[in-house]
């Protein structure tokens, strides 16, 4: 095969631009950033060695070297990790399929424009890989085999828009990358060098320490020999004496005694071992002895990724056995609501030769799995009632998991998780704009309220319109504000809160207790029986639109509402079924007519003066369609609606 020469992918080229005239003075990182690569490459090599041990190729120990040379200012960084073949080698270093590496551009592009507040500072969070090699390289070279395949590939690019590939020879499997060093960063008088040893082994202790293979590299000493009884020698010639060292203490972080750790620690670790690019919210590090040992540290990161809820997301904890990595993203770990929650667990009491088919069914997993997801829910309480700021920001983040938690337990039947997420939720209320748990709502509620009610609506602004909601609001009864789909999913599920049931305001009848509501709820009554033709009427030119037309006791200013029956979903859920392409679920709509109306007497008189008449049909159509649109539901025939509107504006 012949030299070929290839063009980065648009974005690459973009970010190697920023790279190389970035603003950014903490060059230094890029060695964090091949180290970091060279070990998860031996982390890939290892795990696909427990199945084929072949790819091995008698390999007895992984390590990581640094190789500087002064004299061709170039430093090489190796492995005997998995390697690359040459069609990995365009994907993975020709393109940008990150999605951390977009956003990191996004805000190096916004501090070079001077918009950022505290650039350095936020770019020095970024992990930005194997591109990083080009703040101080002026041209990078790539020698690497992948293990198993006899071909290897040389990969070189100056950054200057393109990159070659062409075959070579390797003897080891791996990838070694040959840094030919910018002016400024090589020599003694240079500002930055890359190429002094000791430079090199503070930057290892610095950023890679705990990385768990030895990164090792060779010393260079001169000194004068010395005689048998270690004096050295006048006059004798000095020599070279070259030492090999290991340069980092490679003691996994989670080994370390909690009380050792300092919070940057953690910080740093977390951002270079999960590729984020911010401090977490939170870190979690738990040892639990007994039965089944194990090491956990996990953590919360400050932002939800941005593809949470949708399919592509990949959650799962690094699992480690005897600190030996085993796989990425275990996903039996935690239940699927905890997905955001990143980390990784470290147990000997999983055999590491097991697949990973098997793993999934290990019951040491289970019971893992089961006690992390306790003690994060306890922290979690814990942060509720002790730093409430804290913990709204998390809700803001992360609340939507824990409903969908709830909503889990519908089909898990895990009722110790649903009663430990009861006491977690947060709602916005009627009350005033603040969030308030479950708890607090109940300590609030008077003597006579025996419900919990809830008001659904795509948005706050919408539910606060409800005409349904303002008898309430006149009684002082605090509504929930319901407005993200999964809301009603989980307060259906959850059915009641220490003993009270949940109640939607579009629901059934409201079963207010207080003297006043009984006493409406009998005029109500009469008034029903009194205009039963009436009712009947209304329902029978709106056919099999509503399931039933009724006299309101809920209503205020408003002439009509659609209410749900009771027994089965309500308008909001139907709704949600039906954005989903689900059709499936249909509510039993109930149309209430406020008698205290202007409305309800005009449409008494017409009804008196003919039931066929077409006004009377024309005004029961026109209702229906107005309490459709309250609740925020498009008519069918949004057009017919307006045009008889108009007719009726124009006579
Ligand atoms: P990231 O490591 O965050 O995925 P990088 O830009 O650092 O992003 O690397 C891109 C990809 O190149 C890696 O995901 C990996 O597949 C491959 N790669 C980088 N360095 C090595 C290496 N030393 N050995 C094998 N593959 C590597």
């Amino acid at each position: 095969m012949a030299k070929q020469t290839h063009e980065f992918q648009a974005e690459t080229k973009e970010l190697l631009d920023l790279m190389i005239h970035s603003i950014y003075t903490n060059h230094e990182i890029f060695l964090r950033e091949l180290i970091s690569n060279a070990s998860d490459a031996i982390d890939k090599l290892h795990y696909e060695s427990l199945t084929n041990q072949d790819l091995l190729e008698g390999d007895d120990e992984y390590e990581i070297f640094l190789v500087p040379d002064a004299a061709s200012h170039t430093l090489t960084i190796s492995d005997n990790g998995i390697g690359m073949n040459e069609k990995e080698l365009v994907e993975n270093l020709g393109t940008i399929a990150k999605s951390g590496t977009k956003a990191f551009m996004e805000q190096l592009k916004k501090a070079k424009e001077g918009e950022a507040k505290d650039d350095k500072e936020m770019i020095g969070q970024f992990g930005v890989g194997f591109y990083s090699a080009f703040m101080v390289a002026e041209k990078v070279t790539v020698l690497t085999r992948k293990a198993g395949e006899k071909q290897a590939y040389k990969w070189e690019s100056a950054a200057d828009g393109s990159y070659t590939i062409e075959e070579a020879e390797k003897e080891k499997h791996g990838t070694s990358i040959t840094l030919t060093l910018a002016k400024g960063f090589y020599g003694d008088d240079a500002e930055e060098n890359y190429t002094d040893t000791y430079k090199l082994e503070g930057l290892v202790k610095k950023y890679s320490d705990y990385v768990r293979y030895p990164i090792k590299m060779n010393f260079t000493f001169e000194e004068t020999p010395k005689d048998k009884d270690g004096k050295p020698i006048e006059g004798a010639e000095k020599v070279k004496r070259t030492e090999l060292r290991t340069l980092n203490s490679m003691q996994p972080l989670w080994t370390k005694n909690k009380s050792e750790i300092k919070p940057e620690e953690y910080n740093a670790f977390f951002k270079n071992q999960f590729h984020e690019w911010e401090d977490p919210m939170e870190v979690f590090h738990t040892k639990a002895e007994g039965t089944t040992e194990y090491t956990a540290l996990l953590a919360i990161p400050a932002h939800a990724p941005f593809n949470l809820y949708y399919a592509d997301y990949e959650p799962g904890l690094q699992l480690y056995s005897r600190h030996v990595f085993i796989m990425d993203k275990c996903k039996d770990l935690l239940p699927s609501y905890l997905g955001f929650v990143k980390g990784l667990v470290d147990s000997p009491d999983l055999s590491l030769n097991i697949s990973r088919e098997m793993l999934q069914q290990s019951r040491e997993l289970k019971v893992i799995g089961r006690a992390l997801e306790k003690h994060i829910l306890k922290a979690l309480a814990k942060k509720l009632k002790n730093k409430r700021d804290w913990y709204e920001t998390f809700w803001g983040e992360y609340g939507k998991s824990l409903k969908i938690g709830v909503y889990n337990t519908m089909y898990s039947g895990a009722s110790d998780t649903r009663d430990a997420l009861k006491d977690l939720l947060l709602f916005t209320s009627s009350r005033e704009n603040k969030l308030t748990t479950l708890k607090e709502y109940v300590d609030r509620m008077p003597e006579s309220q025996k419900k919990i009610y809830y008001a659904t609506a795509k948005d706050q602004e919408t539910i606060e319109h409800l005409p349904q909601l303002e008898t309430l609001k006149d009684k002082g009864i605090e509504v929930l504000y319901l407005t993200d789909p999964v809301d009603e999913f989980c307060i259906t599920t959850l059915h009641e809160y220490d003993g009270k049931a949940f109640h939607s305001i579009s629901q059934g009848d409201l079963d207010l207790e207080d003297a006043e509501s009984q006493e409406v709820k009998k005029e109500t009554e009469k008034l029903q029986k009194d205009n039963g033709d009436l009712m009947k009427d209304v329902k029978d030119v709106l056919g099999d639109k509503v399931a039933d037309v009724k006299i309101s006791s809920r209503l205020k200013s408003s002439a009509v509402c659609l209410v749900a029956d009771e027994q089965g979903p309500s308008l909001s859920m139907e709704q949600t079924f039906k954005n989903m392409d689900n059709p499936m679920f249909k509510a039993k709509r109930i149309l209430e007519i406020n008698p205290h109306h202007a409305l309800f007497t005009k449409l008494q008189s017409l009804h008196d003066a003919g039931k066929d008449s077409q006004d009377f049909k024309d005004y029961c159509g026109l209702l229906y369609d107005q309490a459709l649109l309250i609740e925020g539901i498009l008519p069918d025939n949004p057009a017919e609606v307006a045009n008889k509107l108009a007719e009726l504006m124009a006579k």
